[in-house]
């Protein structure tokens, strides 16, 4: 069975086609600046060069057309005819309260993912733009809505309430709500297999750390804590999200600087983080280069950055009462050993020993503790598009 996975961007969309049956991705690709000047398909047939090619896409609508078109093209296509794709798993940000698993899009999801439209401004609209493209272009083809929130939908009450009047939280639905959540649940399941883990006495901390970052505690193959909130502004130190911080700093720079509310969010989103405190870039390719030149801020960036995981791993091993395995993924979880050492410095009250030849390596599932270490640490490189391919299979075989 082949699997289309789609997540829309407002102006760009990503697309995978899975074969089901190993896995494998036979094709995949990535529309830029739709509803701009120049608008580009960049599209990868397996085991060929990418093909770019700039084409006119006023919306969401033509870029699915298109993509479904390179999809049966003679040369870059891979399949004869789209009613050879099963199903479309859709990512979709933000489901509020209302789905904790995946659902096959129906009216009453469309509707849940415009109410949460406030929650996620930039992406649910878009997600939501998306599915109805797929409904356009390939009508009686389900469309299945895989949530970043629902897998930290098991969060208890005492993780997931702000300290605000409850009030706001049965007004509005202001509480914790996670994000990353198709990359916590992948990761921390496989790690429950990697270490030989009994499911339903496990105790994981996942750390999804790339340009956006969140940790979570899944503990019995459920989340109890992650430290995204509201918004993907919460937790960690992030590119360029400034993370955890005194909410009294956005009334104090609004005064100083003569900005309102939306200007001091904006920086806090985009131009804080490692990007604000180094002044050098949101990328650690960039900050590791800088740091070993001799930027100061660089290198502060990089250890308060690294402070942050660390403390974060703390708190959720005593939300857990103890962990059996802490788990690196995303862009510089996978890539960055340095950072990993950096973290796992801080842990050795864990009875946490590091295997500095397995942290070397790079690309594949591993186990990068020593055989003595107290807590197995790993590298596990996230697949969320895999994820959704699979929860979306489940949902309509
Ligand atoms: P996003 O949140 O946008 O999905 P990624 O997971 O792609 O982000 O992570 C981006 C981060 O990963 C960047 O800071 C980048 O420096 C880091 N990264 C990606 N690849 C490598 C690599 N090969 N070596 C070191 N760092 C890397």
């Amino acid at each position: 069975m082949k699997i289309l996975v789609i997540n829309c961007g407002s102006s760009s969309l990503k697309y995978q086609l899975f074969n089901m049956d190993d896995h494998s991705v036979m094709a995949k690709g990535l529309c830029e600046r739709i509803g701009i000047e120049g608008s580009l398909l960049k599209h990868t047939k397996t085991g060929m060069d990418t093909v770019e090619m700039e084409k006119p896409m006023e919306n969401h609508k033509d870029a699915v057309a298109l993509v479904l078109d390179m999809l049966v093209d003679d040369k870059y296509g891979v399949i004869t005819d789209v009613s050879e794709i099963t199903a479309v798993g859709h990512r979709v940000v933000h489901a509020g309260q209302k789905y904790s698993d995946s659902v096959i899009v129906d009216e009453d999801v469309k509707k849940v993912v415009k109410e949460c439209f406030d929650f996620a401004p930039l992406h649910n609209p878009a997600n939501l733009i998306g599915i109805e493209a797929c409904e356009h272009a390939m009508p009686g083809t389900p469309n299945v809505a895989v949530f970043d929130t629902a897998f930290h939908q098991t969060m208890p009450e005492k993780a997931y309430m702000y300290a605000v009047p409850y009030e706001y939280y049965e007004k509005y639905g202001v509480r914790r709500y996670g994000f990353h959540g198709t990359s916590h649940a992948f990761v921390s399941s496989k790690a429950i297999e990697l270490g030989e883990l009994d499911k339903d006495n496990s105790k994981i901390i996942v750390c999804h750390i790339g340009n956006g970052g969140s940790v979570s505690a899944v503990q019995n193959g459920k989340c109890i804590d992650t430290s995204m909130g509201l918004t993907p502004l919460e937790g960690l130190i992030m590119g360029t999200r400034s993370g955890d911080i005194d909410p009294a700093v956005v009334q104090f720079i609004a005064h100083k600087e003569d900005k309102t509310l939306d200007d001091v969010l904006n920086i806090l989103n985009k131009k804080s983080g490692v990007l604000g405190i180094s002044g050098v870039s949101s990328d650690f390719r960039d900050l590791t280069k800088a740091a070993e030149d001799g930027n100061h801020r660089a290198e502060i960036a990089i250890e308060a950055y690294a402070y942050r995981i660390a403390k974060y791993i703390g708190a959720y091993t005593t939300a857990m009462n103890g962990v059996d395995a802490i788990v690196f993924t995303a862009g510089v979880g996978e890539n960055n050993g340095a950072i990993r050492k950096n973290i796992c410095e801080y842990l050795g009250y864990l009875g946490v020993e590091l295997d500095d030849g397995e942290n070397a390596k790079r690309g594949e599932d591993l186990v990068i503790s020593t055989a003595a270490s107290k807590v197995k640490i790993m590298v596990i490189p996230t697949n969320e598009e895999l994820k959704i391919a699979q929860e979306t299979l489940a949902l309509v075989k």
